[in-house]
């Protein structure tokens, strides 16, 4: 099974990735848990151009083909072979990642994002799991872990509001696949509304 967390930044989503896999873990599955942007060597170095720095390096288009190919190695190098192998597979953040943050909010290109995902991409997880959350809560659990900002997060509150909307408006469009998780409350609570929606 593929398995997709996403969400805006802060949200939980890598903590409740990693909590979710431990539990089919230790219920004796073998589980490939990664991340994007990366998650295979390739994708790694494609992740240190686009999230270290400062201000708007490139257009947005070049940013969704930097994304893309990021994506593209981590699905071939390690996503992939995973899944044959039979594993299950958890990552945190996918193609959704895209339609949100490079096809609605950095600028208008969802048909863009689409086209590109059908020519490279071409997978989709079986399951989603939107890790919902108001930005205020997410911002002030940030500043609460004191860790540094990186360029995207630095861009404040309305944009996490639109990313927001963003991941919202795409769970309506697919319900089927995008279940919508509860963010509020402590790790344990949002863990075990995953395990139910599973
Ligand atoms: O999820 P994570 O914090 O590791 O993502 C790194 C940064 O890249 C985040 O600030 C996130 O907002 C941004 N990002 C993005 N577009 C994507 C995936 C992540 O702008 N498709």
């Amino acid at each position: 099974m593929f398995i997709s967390f996403e969400g805006i930044d802060g949200s939980g989503k890598s903590t409740q990735a990693r909590r979710l896999a431990d539990t089919l873990r230790a219920q004796g599955k073998s589980v490939a848990l990664t991340r994007e942007p990366g998650g295979s060597p390739g994708a790694e170095e494609i992740r240190r151009l686009l999230v270290e720095g400062q201000g708007e390096r490139w257009s947005p288009e070049t940013e969704l083909l930097l994304f893309t190919a990021a994506r593209r190695d981590h699905v071939e190098r390690l996503i992939s072979p995973a899944l044959a192998r039979g594993e299950h597979v958890i990552t945190d953040r996918f193609a959704d990642s895209s339609r949100v943050y490079q096809g609605l909010v950095r600028a208008e290109n969802r048909r863009l994002v689409e086209a590109l995902h059908d020519l490279m991409i071409g997978i989709e997880p079986d399951r989603t799991f939107l890790i919902d959350i108001e930005p205020d809560v997410s911002l002030a659990r940030g500043q609460a872990r004191g860790g540094a900002e990186d360029r995207f997060e630095s861009l404040g509150l309305t944009f996490q509001q639109q990313l927001r909307a963003g991941f919202l408006a795409l769970a309506a469009e697919q319900p089927d696949r995008i279940r919508v998780i509860d963010g509020r409350g402590s790790q344990d609570q949002v863990a075990a509304r995953v395990l139910a929606a599973l």
